[in-house]
């Protein structure tokens, strides 16, 4: 059977681009089709600036979305990233394996980095060696796939590669991963500046629905979304994206395509109205188990236990098996 893995950091509130992005998929078909691992990728959460308190609070509260969502604890392996220390023991050696020259390319890094010192900070070194802790997240499992949006294919080729130098140099070990990104929605955008993805970790809410939003303020800020010049409803990212971003949520939505949804619109107040309220409707499940979850913490905290140990007992052998083929 086909091993998936896939992570999130606990770094902001999920949104609906997480969610049609990426859980939704994990929940309805990831999740049937494989063997598959979701986890919370807290120690990533620590390659900038953190609060301690907060990390622990949302790393909490993402394992309960997980579970809102529809990863189902039977079928899947849902844990926490640091519960499991194979994850830390083959980072190493795949830092051991990559080039500090292959790290820096990354455009990821390149971002951050500069976001990080245009504040004033500095950049951790965590935050460069990130994309070899990714890899030993997905080559500790043997995993087939990796389900990732688009900004992550170049971590995962950099796992790929990773996979097979070690491979080529002390012998079969890992498998060899691939990137599947989702074909619709692979970017949602913010709703108040459609040239940026809408992000968990944005400072202003505004242009971002977070899952646990309340209906009326999901509707307010879907009636708020920027729209452009003009009055013509067509789905054309490059002149228009913030009637293209809106009828790309709503296709994600009701299952139509943004092109022929267009087509159905004589307004954008129309569109805007139709997009708010397929949305409320589509998070309105996600969030009543997500209310019932936390009445039961001892749930929760009993699935992530099990999550772990499952996920060690997976991966413990491949790991103990790369310390032996480095020469440890
Ligand atoms: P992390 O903080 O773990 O890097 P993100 O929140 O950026 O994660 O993304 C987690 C998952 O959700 C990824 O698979 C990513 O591609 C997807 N995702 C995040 N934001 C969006 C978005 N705006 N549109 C579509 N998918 C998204």
């Amino acid at each position: 059977m086909t091993r998936v893995f896939s992570g999130i950091k606990p770094t902001g509130h999920l949104t609906l681009g997480n969610y049609l992005g990426a859980l939704r998929r994990w929940a309805e078909v990831d999740q049937h089709r494989s063997d598959a691992l979701f986890c919370v990728v807290d120690l990533h959460a620590l390659t900038v600036e953190h609060d301690p308190e907060r990390v622990r609070r949302l790393s909490r509260q993402l394992a309960t979305l997980f579970l809102a969502c529809g990863l189902d604890p039977d079928v899947s392996t849902v844990f926490v990233q640091s519960h499991v220390p194979e994850h830390t023991r083959l980072s190493y050696l795949l830092e051991c394996t990559a080039t500090d020259g292959e790290m820096r390319r990354m455009i990821q890094y390149k971002e951050k980095a500069a976001l990080e010192r245009a504040r004033g900070g500095s950049v951790r070194l965590s935050l460069l060696t990130y994309p070899a802790l990714m890899a030993a997240d997905i080559l500790a499992y043997g995993t087939d796939e990796v389900p990732v949006g688009d900004d992550q294919t170049q971590h995962v080729e950099l796992a790929r590669d990773l996979a097979v130098r070690f491979n080529q140099r002390y012998g079969e070990t890992f498998v060899v991963p691939r990137a599947n990104p989702p074909a619709v929605a692979a970017r949602v955008m913010n709703l108040q500046d459609p040239t940026s993805k809408m992000g968990k970790s944005e400072a202003s809410a505004a242009g971002v629905v977070h899952l646990l939003d309340e209906p009326d303020v999901v509707r307010s800020k879907i009636l708020r979304a920027v729209t452009d010049s003009g009055r013509e409803v067509v789905h054309d990212r490059e002149a228009k994206p913030g009637v293209s971003n809106l009828l790309e949520i709503l296709s994600s939505c009701t299952g139509g395509n943004p092109e022929a949804l267009a087509g159905v619109y004589e307004s954008y107040g129309a569109l805007k109205k139709d997009t708010a309220e397929a949305v409320v409707e589509l998070l309105e499940p996600v969030q009543a188990k997500h209310k019932e979850l936390c009445a039961d913490p001892g749930y929760v905290e009993e699935v992530l236990m099990r999550g772990a140990e499952r996920a060690r007992a997976m991966a413990r052998p491949r790991v103990d098996a790369a310390y032996e083929a480095i020469g440890l």
